[in-house]
């Protein structure tokens, strides 16, 4: 008689291995191994996730969460309407975070997309359509020379650790990326007779950046009914088909490449101003192009990306709601340097090193809300899943609130002497105001003027 091998079943389970060897680094995963792997598998099956998936750390991370928010409703005997929204948010954010590594993944994305999704080779297309040859080799001549040396140096990349990408520059932009080319009347513009030299230039200059910018308008126009986007950003970069490439409108490249000479309605100083704006976009972009925080596109991490960028390029635009919550708010809350991190990392850090660290420091869930949570500028009709999350979530004040709970004595320790060492300080409420109204950082930015109010009173100190 035939002996049967009992040989031991042994499943390879990539979300078991994955989550595994993330116990190793997170011991809140070990704790609730049973649950995330319980409540994991329905979303694996229900969204049909593929086995590749699991090769990036911090999305098990973010997927670990997920499913232990989803065994936690399960279990649950709430049906309430709040337990409805919960589950809501569970099937956004696995949506977005599936979505490319899913066997569904046509279908997923039309729900991430509002906007009708056109074809990569119709998209491509319009992008070579609108590529400015000579400009771009130009300017990719002046990258090659030293143009990116000082953030390349910033960065820690150099030729063999550099991440290639491809400089494309767009006959396309919208009316911000003109701004200080439309050419300045001569002085005693009104008293010159009609046919002054200086009068003759400037009626040419103005008819040359007139239709200069009827162009760029009608192209610009063109290029998004082309691509199914709603606007032109100031730059930006893609990826796909492991090809990344940084768009340049071509009033940006102009600036980069002429300054002075495109630069004609301005004197001196403030063409240099609109110069050196012109070389923190291209930076700023440049930093997205090696490395990065954001996973599998911007709806999980791009606020730490975008504050990577920033602080790369020299901390010269925007994103001030991203630079307060991690470069202030974050360590008040939880003690978590995130700004030092990206500052001491090669290209700004790496992102499954980046979550998982933060994972160790304020819990899974968090990190996963935080991941989740997007600038100001990100909150856009064109992504109704980001947006209806971000709502769920409170923005970035959800999210300080829910890590001031984790510990509120410690945290209103810190702060009471933060405003122990500042309440003389005259410019500091104006400094407030700006964090809360401009910037949106309203939660723990009350706490600090209420210390600071209290502060203020004990000592009799008023500002003058
Ligand atoms: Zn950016």
């Amino acid at each position: 008689m035939p002996v049967k091998a009992e040989a031991p079943l042994v499943m390879d389970d990539p979300f078991e291995r994955s989550l595994d060897g993330l116990a190793q680094d997170l011991p809140e995963i070990a704790e609730k191994r049973e649950f995330i792997l319980r409540g994991g598998q329905e979303l694996i099956d229900e969204w049909q996730i593929k086995p590749e998936f699991f090769d990036d750390k911090s999305r098990v991370v973010f997927f670990a969460a997920l499913a232990e928010r989803n065994d936690r409703l399960n279990e649950s005997e709430d049906r309430s309407g709040k337990s409805y929204k919960e589950k809501e948010f569970i099937a956004d954010a696995v949506t977005m975070l599936a979505a490319p590594h899913s066997e569904r993944m046509d279908e997923l994305r039309k729900v991430i997309y509002s906007a009708d999704l056109f074809d990569e080779s119709t998209i491509e297309r319009a992008y070579d359509k609108y590529t400015n040859k000579q400009i771009t080799a130009e300017l990719q001549k002046a990258l090659d020379e030293g143009m990116l040396d000082d953030i390349r140096k910033r960065m820690g990349v150099n030729k063999d650790n550099e991440d290639p990408f491809e400089l494309r520059v767009l006959n396309i932009g919208q009316r911000s990326t003109m701004y200080g080319m439309r050419p300045d009347p001569p002085s005693g513009f009104l008293s010159l007779p009609e046919d002054h030299p200086n009068l003759r230039q400037y009626k040419e200059t103005t008819k040359d950046y007139e239709m200069y910018s009827a162009g760029i308008k009608h192209n610009t126009e063109d290029f998004l009914a082309a691509t199914g986007k709603h606007s032109v950003p100031v730059a930006w970069v893609t990826k796909g088909g492991g090809e990344t490439h940084l768009n340049l409108p071509l009033p940006t490249a102009e600036k980069l490449l002429y300054g002075d000479e495109v630069l004609l309605g301005n004197d001196e100083f403030v063409a240099r101003d609109f110069a050196d704006e012109a070389q923190a976009t291209l930076e700023h972009e440049y930093a997205h192009t090696q490395g990065g925080l954001a996973v599998d596109g911007v709806s999980f991490g791009i606020m730490a990306e975008e504050c990577r960028a920033e602080l790369m390029a020299g901390n010269k635009m925007g994103y001030q709601d991203a630079k307060g919550l991690l470069g202030i708010d974050i360590p008040a809350l939880t003690g978590a340097q995130p700004l030092r991190y990206m500052e001491s990392h090669e290209k700004g850090g790496d992102a499954a090193e980046f979550y998982t660290l933060f994972a160790g420091k304020m819990g899974i869930q968090r990190t996963l809300e935080f991941a989740l949570t997007v600038p100001d500028g990100y909150l856009s009709d064109e992504r109704p899943l980001q947006k209806r999350v971000n709502r769920y979530l409170g923005g970035i004040n959800g999210l300080e609130e829910r890590l001031y709970d984790a510990n509120p004595a410690w945290v209103d320790e810190r702060i009471e002497s933060w405003a122990e060492g500042n309440y003389k300080r005259q410019s500091v409420g104006q400094w407030l105001a700006l964090r809360k109204n401009m910037n949106g950082l309203g939660f723990v930015t009350d706490k600090m003027r209420d210390a600071l109010t209290r502060k203020r009173t004990e000592h009799n100190w008023k500002p003058y």
